[in-house]
């Protein structure tokens, strides 16, 4: 019997104050219904207008098994196409198909796409503090709960810095365009990122894997000059060292620097990730998998990253739902390509809204093995989560040098 798409909508909701978008595809089949990610919490009420005004009326009626042509015709549907919003737009259907695929062929999705390479996924967890004592105890308290690998950062003093407490407090209070809050001076960081590696690698020894995010925010040569003073503190990756308007810079940070390259959390556009693949001039993909269309599009991606020797690292933030974990875990736990998996710990109301999330034990994140995600969603509950409130609805505010200009965030 053919099960067709009766209704798309999108549920908001905000469990642990982020902005989450999760899209329900309804079906034909009653009771028969499909989860997906559409997670764009800087831009969450345009996703929700892509999906509830053009997706849904050009999808109602279609066969639910036809993802791949879903996926292509809706891709075309819009002319222009690939970027953030209607690409998040399109991840929320296409995951949705995905469930309800695995709900229908009585399988966790991780099956459909070919069965477990491993019993579960490695991850990496945030360790920031306001300086390098800090730093090196937060990574230590993590090691002891079992992970093994931590991402770093420290506070530039007095500075806006990505990835600590000062950052989070410039996007919560929406200063002033020259707040002294606000402030970021990159060659400050790029003196003081060296230091923390030295420190921690000093206190904690070998046996962790290091991380670190520069998050964009230095000019090209800064990056390369940080990408080599790092090399003597053996990083599992240094992420984002350059935005993505500046690719072409990658080829002559590769030949710089031998310290793993991560990059992408920021692409949504092929011609972002598949020279650098092609190339070979990163080691590790960082896409958002609902940034770049979904499921569909990220297996893609990580079976084209298999055959030019670069490994998955999927972007796992706060601003991803427990539907969008479950894929990139999906994927992490069937592909031979696997490399490292981000990943934030679920808050209890998190846990509450959807039944079902995977589980982290050991430093690892454990596939739920019932069919589709295994994930449901408390509607009920979700409605009680709603958005926090904040004068730009959830956009950010600029982080700028000290001369007023403007800095990648
Ligand atoms: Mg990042």
């Amino acid at each position: 019997m053919t099960v067709r798409i009766e209704k798309i909508r999108c549920i908001a909701t905000a469990p642990a104050d982020i902005r989450l978008v999760v899209v329900k595809v309804e079906t034909s089949d009653s009771g028969l219904y499909g989860l997906g990610c559409a997670t764009f919490t800087q831009r969450p009420s345009a996703v929700i207008e892509a999906v509830e005004s053009y997706l849904d009326p050009f999808l109602r009626g279609r066969d639910v098994n036809e993802i791949e042509d879903i996926f292509q015709s809706s891709y075309v549907s819009s002319y222009w196409r690939q970027g953030p919003v209607l690409n998040n737009a399109l991840s929320g259907v296409d995951m949705a198909l995905w469930d309800i695929k695995g709900k229908r062929a009585g399988m966790p999705v991780h099956d459909l796409l070919g069965g477990k390479t491993r019993m579960a996924a490695p991850v990496y967890v945030h360790a920031s503090g306001r300086d390098f004592a800090e730093v090196t105890d937060r990574a230590r308290a993590l090691m002891a709960e079992g992970f093994r690998h931590v991402r770093i950062q420290s506070e530039v003093p007095g500075q806006s810095t990505y990835g600590t407490e000062s950052d989070l407090k410039t996007h919560e209070q929406v200063n002033g365009p020259t707040s002294p809050q606000n402030i970021f001076e990159p060659a400050d960081y790029a003196r003081l990122a060296p230091r923390l590696f030295e420190h921690v690698r000093s206190e904690l020894g070998d046996e962790v894997e290091l991380l670190h995010d520069v998050h964009e925010r230095l000019p090209a040569p800064l990056a390369m000059q940080l990408a080599k003073d790092l090399e003597p503190y053996r990083l599992f990756f240094l992420e984002d060292a350059l935005p993505p308007e500046e690719l072409t810079y990658f080829r002559r940070l590769r030949e710089a620097s031998h310290v793993p390259l991560a990059m992408g959390e920021l692409f949504t556009n092929v011609n972002e990730y598949l020279p650098l693949i092609r190339e070979q001039l990163i080691d590790f993909i960082r896409v958002h998998i609902s940034d770049v269309g979904g499921l569909s599009m990220a297996r893609k991606i990580a079976a084209l990253c298999e055959f030019f020797s670069v490994r998955t690292a999927w972007h796992g933030p706060g601003d991803t739902s427990p539907i969008g974990h479950a894929a990139n875990l999906a994927l992490d736990v069937s592909i031979s390509n696997f490399g490292i998996q981000e990943f934030t710990v679920f808050n209890q109301a998190t846990l509450d809204v959807f039944p079902g999330c995977p589980e982290l034990r050991d430093g690892m994140l454990w596939p739920n093995d019932a069919p589709g995600w295994g994930i449901e969603l408390d509607e009920e509950l979700a409605a009680k989560f709603p958005y926090p409130d904040h004068p730009f609805n959830g956009a950010w505010p600029a982080i700028r040098r000290r001369d007023g200009s403007c800095v990648k965030p």
